[in-house]
């Protein structure tokens, strides 16, 4: 019997690793008593030799041992959040699979290295395409491989997840998520609207009554959410963000320069001369490709204007969803919004200028999220510390 009493919390992970250690070796163990008394101080008691069954309950308590999760499921980009530690995954939303043998190769990073190089058994999968799960099993390896990278590959781990999904995600995919994030051994999986984590981590006032406009521009989907007393009052979500930006480029250096690009170069030249509005000092990028009809490698150069013509399709379709949202929200609010404007965040709104763009058409002062990229996920890691927030936001899914 270990019995450990009145250690202050701050020890509590060394002491954590030890007993972890020491229970990893045992094959069998139940959990005869846990008691949490304060959160300063801390009385556990295992007693090994009865053996229990329910997986739950080991899991409850492994829970101690490991760091709770927020997890930003994004179409481009996967974030995770560890309690005590920050940011500790940070990549790609891709996984390469190997069809030979139909194994995960990779996930993340080294996975979007292989993109557009991959030998003709390798593919570079996308499981989240337009804000929703459109591979299931790559969701969850990709799942699974974050969450062991979020824990340093210790075993014995069962955190608690927090989880932002796209608002919608249908009951299906949300079951998905959820099993996958328990079959990665998680002792508790919650699911919170992605809007209403983004505007949170925006620094917006979600819980009063005042009305705040959030614009999420990721890869897949810009999602607008109009949000009071903890509530979404309107919400949509647009099939036009960074991706199709990105193909917009492709298809246009095909058609006018002959010029073969893959999504790499094309997400490169958005972000280096992609503008939604005319910039101060003129931008000018040399392009590589390949020929399109001699077969070898050129080089162009695109201006920053060419490039903001390209993208203009795309930004008109984000301004005229962000006007609707406007029309159809309630008189209140509105006025509401027009006195606090517009919060931009998600990685398309870092586009230059969007911000201008916006506010030009639009007659409402229009901000910038203070890293538009973590926002999400840093308004999910919030809930971790907030349970009383988080019950009030979780969202139900039917069985
Ligand atoms: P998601 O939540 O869908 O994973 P993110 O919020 O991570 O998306 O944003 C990813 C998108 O943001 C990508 O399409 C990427 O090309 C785009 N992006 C990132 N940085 C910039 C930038 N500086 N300018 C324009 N677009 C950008
Ligand atoms: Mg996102």
């Amino acid at each position: 019997m270990v019995q450990v009493s009145d250690q202050p919390a701050r020890v509590q992970e060394a002491m954590d690793e030890q007993l972890c250690r020491a229970l990893s070796r045992l094959d069998t163990f139940a959990i005869v008593s846990v008691q949490r008394l304060t959160i300063s101080n801390l009385v556990i008691r295992y007693q090994a030799g009865y053996v229990h069954k329910s997986p739950m309950t080991g899991r409850s308590l492994l829970r101690m041992f490991s760091s709770d999760l927020a997890i930003d499921l994004g179409t481009a980009n996967t974030l995770v959040y560890a309690t005590g530690k920050g940011i500790v995954v940070d990549e790609p939303s891709i996984v390469a699979l190997n069809k030979k043998t139909g194994k995960v190769e990779s996930v993340g990073k080294d996975a979007k290295e292989m993109l557009g190089r991959t030998p003709g058994y390798m593919v570079a999968i996308q499981p989240m395409r337009d804000g929703v799960i459109a591979d299931f099993d790559a969701a969850e390896e990709m799942l699974q491989s974050f969450i062991h990278k979020a824990h340093q590959r210790k075993r014995l781990v069962h955190p608690r997840i927090v989880m932002g999904i796209p608002s919608e995600t249908t009951d299906v995919e949300k079951r998905a998520v959820l099993d996958a994030a328990y079959r990665a051994k998680a002792s508790e999986v919650h699911l919170v609207d992605q809007a209403m984590v983004a505007a949170i981590g925006a620094g917006l006032p979600v819980t009063e009554a005042t009305g705040s406009m959030v614009v999420d521009i990721g890869g897949g989907t810009t999602d607008i959410a109009v949000i009071a007393l903890a509530g979404i009052v309107y919400s949509r979500s647009v099939r036009v963000a960074g991706n199709l930006m990105d193909e917009k480029i492709i298809e246009h250096l095909r058609h006018e320069h002959s010029l073969v690009i893959g999504e790499r170069t094309a997400e490169t030249i958005k972000t280096e001369v992609g503008s939604a509005y005319p910039l101060d000092r003129p931008a000018i990028m040399e392009v590589k490709g390949r020929d399109l009809l001699k077969g070898i490698p050129r080089t162009v150069s695109v201006r920053d204007e060419e490039i903001r013509q390209v993208l203009a399709g795309c930004v008109s379709l984000i301004v005229r969803a962000i006007r609707v949202a406007l029309e159809r929200i309630p008189p209140e609010l509105s006025a509401d919004i027009s006195d606090r404007g517009i919060v931009l965040t998600g990685g398309g709104s870092l586009l230059k200028n969007l911000d201008k763009r916006i506010q030009t058409e639009t007659n409402l002062p229009v901000s910038l999220a203070e890293d538009p990229l973590t926002s999400v996920v840093l308004g999910t890691a919030k809930m971790l510390e907030d349970f009383s927030l988080l019950r009030k936001l979780a969202v139900s899914v039917l069985n």
